[in-house]
């Protein structure tokens, strides 16, 4: 199966229905009902439940492709099949809930995501408690709270959620991740999400409200600051599928641009591609792109080697991120200039790609985050791997 091509012809067809989903803040039901037909739920699952169990660079190839077409969708759909990549590289959940997710996803169509993000507690990288908590009750939990960005939200069965749980006084506050099922009582999704960019991904908010969870629905669990399990393997999956999202949006905004600057000709007898100006910014374009895609396939490589030579292999991808995002946003600034005034119209989707490839911004490693890892290593000492994703 040529994974890159199949994908590369939805993301057409994404592409035609993306202005509607944008303007509206709609979920693009239709194109996830596409990718699980063609067989895209099961991208990232291990072959031995059936999936395609695709390596990394394969993963990256097919986000940059979606994205190309629908920057929303691609980083919606990044978020189920990125768990599936940790786990097959850094084993974190119980094997049977790893069976259970697959087999959903290849049998009924169940994606599945993290929510651990809360209005009060922000990005759990940066190492806060959370307010959802979990309480024993019976033999099993009662988990209360709210999450936000929530992505997939319309759509998921499966909700991993980050809370904490009781500990007694003066020991290191605990949180654990549980498994939440759409069809549990107390589970409900609020249609919060009304973004300035990716505005297709449905990250509304979800309220669990006396949700009762049986004991095997615990999958993991840690003292507060302590690594998460996923290691590395959380972050390589998460931060290079956003580079691979990013690269997409600013492709198609660079496309854009190419095409427009080779065929606008003002009422003089010069195409704007003739100008000094238009020509210096299409190929400033080029670079950072390139760049961009060469820091991201070189962390990819090394993560796929297991090298860390010349530099710890998660510093790579630390840089990879920080560097494609800022380079991608860059580029897209770009091609607003080089079409010019019109590239502020809502009719155009250049505008909508100068909106949401600045989203990723906000998903983990954040920049300031993924600095510190690397002054780390070259001030202090060899670091950790780096904490959960989201
Ligand atoms: C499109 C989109 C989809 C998302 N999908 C999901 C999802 O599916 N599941 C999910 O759980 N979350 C999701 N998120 C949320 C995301 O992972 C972040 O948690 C969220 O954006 C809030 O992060 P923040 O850093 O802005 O918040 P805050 O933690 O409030 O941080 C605010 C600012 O303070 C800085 N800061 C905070 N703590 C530190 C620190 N320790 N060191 C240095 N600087 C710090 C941050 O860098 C930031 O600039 C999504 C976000 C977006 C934009």
């Amino acid at each position: 199966m040529d994974w890159v091509t199949a994908a590369r012809e939805l993301a057409a067809t994404f592409a035609l229905r993306a202005p509607e989903h944008d303007r509206a803040g709609s979920f693009p039901f239709e194109n996830f009902a596409d990718l699980r037909a063609a067989g895209f739920f099961g991208l990232t699952v291990p072959e031995r439940f059936g999936g395609a169990e695709v390596p990394l660079a394969t993963y990256l190839a097919v986000l940059e492709a979606l994205a190309r077409g629908d920057g929303s969708t691609a980083l919606a759909f990044m978020m189920h099949l990125k768990t599936f990549g940790q786990e097959r590289d850094a084993p974190s959940y119980p094997p049977e809930w790893l069976g259970q997710m697959a087999r959903g996803a290849l049998e009924h169509g169940y994606l599945v995501n993290t929510v651990a993000t809360e209005e009060g507690l922000g990005s759990p990288a940066g190492g806060g408690l959370p307010e959802t908590v979990a309480i024993p009750s019976g033999d099993g939990w009662l988990l209360d709270g709210r999450k936000t960005f929530a992505t997939l939200a319309p759509v998921l069965h499966y909700f991993i959620v980050l809370a904490r749980v009781p500990v007694l006084e003066g020991e290191t506050p605990r949180v654990s991740n549980f498994m939440v099922l759409r069809t549990d009582p107390g589970v409900r999704i609020e249609e919060t999400w009304d973004s300035l960019g990716m505005r297709a991904t449905g990250s509304h908010d979800v309220v669990f409200d006396g949700v009762r969870l049986s004991p095997e629905r615990l999958l993991n669990g840690r003292a507060l600051g302590a690594g998460d399990a996923r290691g590395g393997a959380g972050m390589a999956w998460f931060a290079l599928g956003i580079c691979a999202v990013t690269l997409g949006v600013a492709t198609a905004a660079r496309d854009y641009a190419v095409t427009y600057a080779r065929e606008r000709t003002p009422n003089s007898n010069r195409t704007i591609k003739d100008y000094p100006g238009v020509r210096t910014r299409i190929a400033r374009m080029d670079l950072l792109i390139q760049r961009s895609r060469a820091l991201m396939d070189d962390a990819c490589r090394a993560w796929e080697a297991g090298s860390s030579e010349g530099m710890p292999v998660l510093n790579r991808v630390a840089v990879a991120k920080i560097e494609a995002l800022n380079s991608c946003i860059e580029a897209v600034d770009l091609a607003m200039r080089v079409v010019g005034g019109v590239s502020l119209q809502k009719s155009r989707p250049i505008e909508r790609y100068y909106r949401d490839v600045r989203a990723p911004l906000h998903n983990p490693p954040l920049e300031d985050r993924a600095l510190e890892m690397l002054a780390r290593s070259a001030l202090d000492e060899p670091i950790e791997p780096a904490g959960p994703a989201e």
